[in-house]
């Protein structure tokens, strides 16, 4: 089996090493292609307006100066030779990627593209506690639980069109006792925050990030799995329509559309429609 990995702590992650780790024990044909520096938070950006670098690290690992998705288009069109990787891995992310975030992950955006280019793909993402000296520890439960879970969703697999989001309880191991397919949770309170700091200039800048707020998610979701250290598997796919809005709004919207009054069309605007040529 052929395996791409890639994440978006960026290629010296320690997260990226678990995910080595685990992809090791699946298969030796293992590829790298992952972000020179940090795009948590990049969501699914493409990167048009600029070239993108390669860095060759070593036989089959490569460093991309842009985006998870950027490296796994290029990892699939041109970076690994031969056959196309059968399987695409991202993560293992520091931090659990739940509910709403996973729309801003760049570790699920790594394996949505993978499935969009037509290959399967797990995300990984590991919950963690206070940050610890030896950031090794904090994948601990991600390396010893990933090699055979990993194996079992190849094994049992999954439809094209989707991808699997993977979280990680945090530690001790020997705590995690379950696993559960869930589904996308939505927190009932925000957890974002801006943060307000001065530079040594006397300008304020602003960092974003996460407060740890009491929340009780619904049943069978990703968080009510996270937060009761259950290992939680989430089949997300990219069609993002509500079904039922459709319906309900069709039945009040579809038909004629109605027109601005005559007073503002555009033959009436200065200019004609096309604008002037000062416009
Ligand atoms: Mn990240």
């Amino acid at each position: 089996m052929r395996l791409l990995l890639t994440n978006d702590d960026g290629i010296h992650a320690q997260g990226l090493a678990a995910l080595e780790a685990i992809a090791r024990t699946l298969s030796d044909d293992v590829w790298i292609a992952a972000p020179e520096a940090e795009q948590s938070g990049a969501s699914r950006a493409l990167t048009l307006a600029e070239p993108l670098r390669v860095r060759e690290l070593g036989p089959r690992r490569f460093a991309i100066r842009g985006t998870p998705t950027d490296c796994v288009m290029l990892a699939l069109e041109h970076l690994v030779e031969g056959p196309r990787p059968d399987l695409v891995l991202s993560g293992v992310n520091r931090g659990a990627n739940l509910a709403e975030d996973v729309t801003l992950s760049g570790t699920v955006a790594g394996a949505i593209e993978g499935m969009a280019l037509g290959v399967p793909a797990i995300a990984l993402s590991q919950a963690v506690g206070p940050f610890t000296a030896d950031a090794r520890e904090d994948f601990a439960v991600a390396e010893a639980l990933g090699p055979d879970l990993v194996a079992r969703l190849v094994e049992m697999g999954w439809p094209r069109d989707v991808i699997l989001n993977v979280n990680f309880p945090a530690g001790p191991v020997d705590r995690v006792e379950s696993v559960e397919v869930t589904r996308q949770g939505f927190r009932d309170v925000s957890v974002r925050f801006a943060e307000k700091r001065t530079d040594l200039r006397g300008r304020s800048y602003f960092w974003l990030g996460y407060k740890t707020l009491p929340s009780r998610p619904a049943a069978g979701t990703d968080l009510r799995a996270a937060y009761e250290g259950r290992v939680s598997v989430t089949p997300l796919h990219i069609d993002l329509t509500h079904a039922q809005t459709v319906a309900d709004l069709a039945l009040r919207l579809n038909g004629p559309v109605a027109r601005l009054a005559s007073g503002l069309a555009s033959s009436d605007v200065p200019g004609g429609a096309h604008g002037g040529a000062d416009s």
